[in-house]
């Protein structure tokens, strides 16, 4: 049973009022914190969050009626009865339990943080670590002010390892973020562009992750990917504890790939759970976190165990030999400009790629586009097929010369023409952004072939 204190301490820990609560109910021992009332239990407390979409101080009622023995809300509240710690921001309390629970642990907690990527090497950290004992990791993507404390608040005596992504989406969350985790291995896979219509530029971007450094206790350590120049030169500013660098072009970690799926590190090769040269660097940075844990490298060359959520770097094969390369979880420049890559050294009949709009890359948006576009040129790739969504994907098309490309504007009239297009052989990629949908069209065309 994870986070247990006594009601009073909560309150102390959060600098809480409390309403309409006794003595004896506050020396009471709390089974635990939740945020929502459809899976809250008995002897927990309810925290109430306010979201775009939602406000969770309208379900305090219901948290009450289904075992919750304390609601945390803030000063808009009007009291109707029910036993309150009240609080300035229920956010910001939530975060205070969870970083007063994450001491706790004296375990080793990494925190994972980057462009692209963070779930992946989430994985791979977690697999690598799954060797030696017992892992605590973030639940799919749940990276954010939210996620982060929720993860956290899972942590309990039986795990040896924790393994914590956290994502921003502009300046100074990293930071807060790193307060909470209190991270002794802090990841940076990588710095991109994604996010950068917040930012306004890479350098700022690269600022931005690095503030898990600058927060970071100096006795902690650092894993950095050395293919990024603008990464270690900001990182260097700020961080003067141990460092170790992975990456293809130099740094402590230095690796090579021998095939899309072979791994090979000073005549040491690895064997890796999926192909690519994006996943041979993630796999790096894991094998940087055995270094430290002290698992030798030995245990790991023939594989791990890894559970990559869906829609990144799942392939399917289809009965009449068509595979399916599904990476519509989310497409960021760097991770479009991967999977294109991968699919271009795919053995096959042919290989097509299925992209519809990489999304929130402001006023750089076009250009990146068109950049998409020059790839598959340059990869020389079997066919194109655009779910059209304006300039953007134009600037696809457009750049895309000499591949035989089509456009489609609406995700029926695109399942339509795959159908007709699609042939035994074809190896096809499907990417955008997750707020294009394209997940929806694999999965009818995994029903309908
Ligand atoms: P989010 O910000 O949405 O949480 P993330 O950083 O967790 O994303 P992943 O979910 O691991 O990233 O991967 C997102 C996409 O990026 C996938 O398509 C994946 O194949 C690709 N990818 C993973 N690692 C890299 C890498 N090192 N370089 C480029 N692309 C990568
Ligand atoms: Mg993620």
């Amino acid at each position: 049973m994870p986070c247990f204190a006594t009601l009073n301490q909560l309150v102390n820990i959060i600098g809480a009022k409390a309403i309409n609560l006794s003595i004896e109910a506050l020396v009471q021992i709390i089974n635990g914190v939740q945020t929502d009332t459809r899976i809250i239990k008995q002897g927990e407390v309810f925290v109430a969050l306010r979201g775009e979409k939602f406000d969770g101080h309208k379900f305090i009622s219901i948290a009450v009626r289904n075992g919750a023995i304390a609601a945390i809300a803030d000063f808009e509240y009007q009291d109707e009865g029910f036993p309150i710690l009240q609080v300035r921001s229920t956010l910001a309390a939530y975060q205070q339990i969870a970083r007063w629970w994450r001491d706790h642990f004296n375990i080793p907690v990494i925190g994972i943080t980057g462009s692209v990527g963070k779930t992946t090497t989430k994985e791979l950290i977690a697999g690598v670590l799954a060797t030696k004992g017992k892992v605590h990791k973030t639940y799919a993507n749940f990276n954010n002010e939210v996620g982060v404390p929720k993860t956290l608040l899972e942590l309990d005596a039986q795990y040896d390892y924790s393994v914590i992504e956290m994502a921003m989406r502009g300046a100074g969350q990293i930071a807060e973020l790193t307060d909470i985790v209190s991270p002794t291995i802090g990841v940076i896979t990588n710095v991109g562009k994604a996010h950068i219509d917040l930012l306004g530029s890479e350098a700022a971007i690269a600022s931005a992750k690095c503030e898990l450094l600058a927060q970071m206790s100096q006795d902690s350590v650092a894993i950095l990917n050395y293919d990024n120049p603008l990464l270690i030169e900001v990182a260097s500013q700020l961080w003067h504890g141990r460092v170790i660098t992975f990456g293809f072009t130099g740094g402590d970690i230095r690796g090579k790939l021998i095939d899309l799926q072979t791994l090979d590190i000073e005549g040491m090769k690895f064997n890796l759970p999926m192909p690519g040269r994006h996943i041979a660097s993630n796999y790096m940075a894991a094998l940087a976190i055995a270094k430290i844990i002290d698992i030798d490298w030995i245990t790991l060359q023939t594989g791990i165990m890894v559970d990559i959520p869906g829609g990144r770097s799942r392939r399917f094969t289809l009965p009449n030999k068509i595979v399916i390369l599904d990476e519509t979880y989310n497409a960021a420049p760097e991770a479009m400009i991967a999977a294109l890559n991968l699919l271009s050294q795919t053995p096959g009949k042919r290989r097509i790629a299925v992209l519809g709009a990489m999304r929130e890359l402001g006023k750089q948006s076009q250009q990146l586009h068109q950049k998409i576009g020059e790839t598959v040129r340059e990869l020389q790739l079997d066919g194109l097929v655009v779910l059209m969504d304006g300039e953007d994907t134009e600037a696809i098309v457009e750049k895309a010369v000499g591949v035989p490309s089509q456009c489609f504007n609406s995700h029926e009239e695109l399942l339509a023409g795959l159908k007709k297009y699609i042939k035994s052989g074809d190896q096809i990629l499907f990417k955008a952004s997750h707020s294009v949908g394209l997940e929806e069209v694999v999965i009818q065309l995994r029903d309908d072939l």
